[in-house]
């Protein structure tokens, strides 16, 4: 009962059902015991009517108090079947955290991952195959900090990095512009050791994972990383699931996460 009324967000509607409980439930024992009794004294009643307007202020005041423990966010912890598949929520990394480079690796022609691990070295919270982190870029000669979305594009198992794997964007052919602003800084300025800052991960384009019925992934290009991603989270988590990957790729040299991929189909038979 606590925990249903814990997730009552709106205090006043919290404290409103706290009260209106308190009073059925006291109005109901107070009636129950009267007409057992039969007692035909004044002051039963009084008394009942008392208590119950009494039970319902003290239920006022504590669907008002009870806001702390009803809005605590859920952990892998206290959800242990659930894990697989829940964001958890992390109390203190609201805004902007400072991300340490801790790996580059070339994964293709134009793709290059990078390892995060937060500066604060505190622990990070798990994510929903899918999700992405937004990233936050100080470019010399930019007015003003560019930011920039990337997909995971790994699924560790505990979650003690994030990875993201990024396009270099060309200038499209037969403009005379800027080649793209962020992905070409990462990949020739940002370097093991580099510090970004991120949002936590966010994102609705996720895979749930705890379902029998076959995931079918289809990517091209870049559009490979969520896959990464959702392809892991299976394999790790619910390793019975049929899983399909159909990704196009221009040539060889532009395959990105081949080995991976490999890696994951011995993995997964089916
Ligand atoms: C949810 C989400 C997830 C994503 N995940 C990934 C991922 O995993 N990996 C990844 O690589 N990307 C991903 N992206 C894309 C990424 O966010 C960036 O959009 C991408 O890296 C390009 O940013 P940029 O700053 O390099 O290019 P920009 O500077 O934004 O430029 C983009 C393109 O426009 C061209 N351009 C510039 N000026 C003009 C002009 N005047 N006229 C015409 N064209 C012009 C540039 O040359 C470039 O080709 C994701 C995007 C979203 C929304």
């Amino acid at each position: 009962m606590f925990e249903s009324l814990g997730s009552i967000q709106n205090p006043f509607a919290r404290s409103l059902t706290a009260a209106f409980t308190t009073l059925s439930v006291i109005t109901l024992t107070s009636a129950i015991a009267i007409g057992v009794t039969k007692s035909k004294d004044e002051s039963a009643y009084k008394a009942a009517l008392y208590s119950s307007l009494i039970g319902a202020g003290c239920g006022a005041v504590f669907g008002l108090a009870y806001t702390n423990r009803g809005n605590q966010p859920k952990t892998a912890q206290a959800l242990p079947d659930e894990q697989a598949n829940q964001l958890v929520e992390n109390t203190t990394w609201r805004d902007w955290r400072n991300f340490v480079v801790v790996r580059k690796v070339k994964e293709s022609e134009e793709i290059t991952s990078f390892y995060l691990k937060p500066e604060d070295k505190g622990e990070i919270p798990n994510f929903q195959p899918g999700q992405f982190l937004t990233i936050k870029l100080e470019i010399p000669g930019q007015t003003r900090p560019v930011i920039r979305t990337y997909s995971l594009s790994d699924y560790p198992e505990p979650c003690d990095y994030y990875r993201l794997s990024i396009k270099r964007e060309p200038m499209p052919p037969g403009l005379d512009v800027m080649p793209g602003i962020a992905s070409n800084f990462m990949h020739d300025h940002v370097h093991e050791g580099s510090v970004i800052p991120a949002k936590p991960s966010s994102g609705k384009f996720i895979l749930e994972v705890q379902t029998s019925i076959p995931a079918v992934l289809i990517s091209n290009g870049v559009g490979i990383t969520p896959m990464m991603s959702m392809a892991k989270a299976v394999t790790r988590l619910n390793p019975q699931r049929p899983l399909w990957f159909l990704h196009g790729a221009r040539d060889g040299s532009f395959h990105a996460f081949r080995d991976e991929v490999r890696a994951i189909a011995e993995q997964n038979p089916i």
